[in-house]
């Protein structure tokens, strides 16, 4: 199969190319040219198989020139015993008959960007193998915290890489930049950015545009790539998760095979999200997709209106994962819903950079009606619900947790819908303690890994064995850098 960008569906490539590429040189996103189709057969499959071979049945769709044994290889040692803490990888946890919560975060990094980001490596190494790449790849982030940590944890000692992530100095939590200055492996660095997260980002994305940068880079033997949510090898792994979730669901009675579901998720990027949106594309029997936002409601008004409008002021939320008024992935909705126009997607992404704003067809306005409801949830109803959560439910979720599982409630309100839904869990309530904490009614003491005891005290609730070894680990990283000397950085570390 081959894909194409949404900008320009002349640009075609294999998949191992487009994963090496991260994103199209014309500013499109690598995308799929046809979606694969699923049916029941296949999924009464899947029913009973483990994790690790439904995710290399369903990413073996998509990636033809991967075989099954090499997906299954990479598949085994993404989601092994050594990196997530259970062996269902990502339970489906019951709520209530109607109700049910698919927890992502049981990987090394305790938040969900380890699904994609402990497969993306080895599908990436195996296309500097299938491309003849000599040159290492070198992978730049910028990261408000989740991202950075997850891609070096999955980039650790793998060979012919390197990874360089940069953090807003003020801009991520505690518990976060520990995890990130204690990271282990040779090829990884780590820089604190003066500034605030769009700031790091400006800074990698002017790396990336560099042509005398790049130049020097490959004199050097690199080039440069990306781990964040546009390259196709992060969305991929996304979708077998909700397939996995439905078989779940099957498998323990709580749906019957070819019942609908609905997925409620908490978004940003609109990466997961989209993800959702493929699987049910595939032929899996889904009904809504829920897309839930914290304060800053750019995709609820998208969604509601067909306008979207940038131009409002940017809030700092105990979300903070979410906390983004540029949703990138949205783009690949656009190019699919427009019948894969690329000339119509170009001409809303020009408005988008020239105007902040662009408003879609009124075709793509029923489709998106069709397929998805938006809503946002503010601080108060965050901690609120993270409160009846823990009092009611005896669940102690996430500040992310929380923005989904309170939206689908209003969705269930505004609709009367009784479709059995599936709230995805982002993040472990113990990456954001001390809001966590505030939520349930206690008064954190101390700051970062201090609070991980104390939460733990109060809720009996275990801690990832990650983040209780952070205690004890030294940290490896201090280095801070002006928004302009990025560059020199980067430089700088890929001399070694
Ligand atoms: C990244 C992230 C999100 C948002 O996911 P997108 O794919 O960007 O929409 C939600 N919750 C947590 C905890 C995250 O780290």
């Amino acid at each position: 199969m081959k894909y194409y960008s949404t900008r320009d569906k002349a640009v075609r490539m294999e998949s191992a190319e487009a994963i090496k590429m991260g994103l199209s040189r014309d500013g499109g996103l690598l995308t799929p040219e046809t979606i694969p189709q699923i049916d029941e057969a296949f999924l009464t499959e899947l029913v009973n198989a483990r994790y690790q071979e439904r995710a290399a049945r369903v990413m073996g769709l998509y990636l033809t020139d991967y075989t099954y044994e090499e997906l299954l290889g990479f598949a085994e040692n993404a989601y092994g015993p050594d990196k997530f803490d259970t062996d269902a990888v990502a339970p489906v946890r019951k709520v209530d008959d109607a109700t049910h919560c698919l927890e992502l975060w049981h990987g090394p990094t305790s938040a969900f960007k380890d699904m994609a980001l402990q497969m993306l490596p080895q599908l990436l190494s195996a296309a500097l193998r299938k491309t003849g790449e000599d040159k290492t790849v070198c992978i730049l982030v910028a990261t408000s915290g989740d991202t950075g940590k997850a891609a070096m944890e999955g980039f650790a000692d793998v060979p012919q890489t390197r990874i360089m992530v940069f953090y807003p100095k003020d801009g991520v939590s505690k518990v976060q930049e520990t995890q990130m200055v204690t990271q282990d492996g040779a090829n990884v660095g780590v820089c604190a950015v003066v500034g605030n997260f769009d700031d790091a980002q400006a800074g990698v994305k002017r790396i990336f545009s560099d042509e005398q940068m790049r130049a020097t880079l490959a004199d050097r033997g690199f080039f440069l790539s990306s781990a964040n949510s546009i390259n196709w090898g992060r969305i991929l792994p996304q979708v077998v998760y909700y397939i996995s979730a439905y078989c779940d669901l099957v498998r323990d009675g709580g749906i019957k095979m070819g019942d609908k579901v609905n997925f409620c998720v908490p978004t940003g990027n609109f990466g997961d999200i989209l993800a959702a949106y493929y699987a049910k594309r595939m032929g899996l029997p889904v009904g809504k997709l829920i897309c839930a936002s914290n304060r800053n409601d750019v995709l609820t008004d998208f969604l509601r209106t067909g306008v979207y409008d940038r131009n409002r002021p940017f809030h700092t939320t105990m979300s903070p994962s979410m906390d983004i008024l540029v949703s990138s992935n949205l783009e690949r909705l656009l190019f699919d819903l427009s019948g894969e126009n690329d000339e119509e997607v170009k001409g809303y992404m020009a408005a988008l950079s020239k105007d902040g704003k662009y408003e879609v067809s009124d075709a793509i306005k029923t489709a998106v009606k069709e397929q998805y409801w938006g809503g946002f949830c503010d601080e108060a109803g965050t901690a609120a619900t993270i409160a009846d959560y823990y009092k009611n439910k005896g669940y102690l979720i996430d500040t992310h947790t929380a923005v989904a599982a309170n939206v689908m409630e209003q969705y269930r309100k505004a609709t009367g819908d009784e479709t059995v839904t599936v709230f995805v869990s982002t993040a472990s309530p113990y990456k954001f303690c001390n809001h966590v904490l505030t939520a349930i009614g206690e008064t954190p003491v101390g700051d970062g890994v201090e609070l991980l005891d104390q939460l733990n005290a109060v809720s009996g609730v275990t801690v990832p064995r990650r983040l209780a070894a952070l205690k004890g680990k030294a940290q490896r990283f201090d280095m801070t850098a002006e928004k302009q000397n990025m560059d020199n950085v980067v430089l700088d570390f890929l001399k070694k």
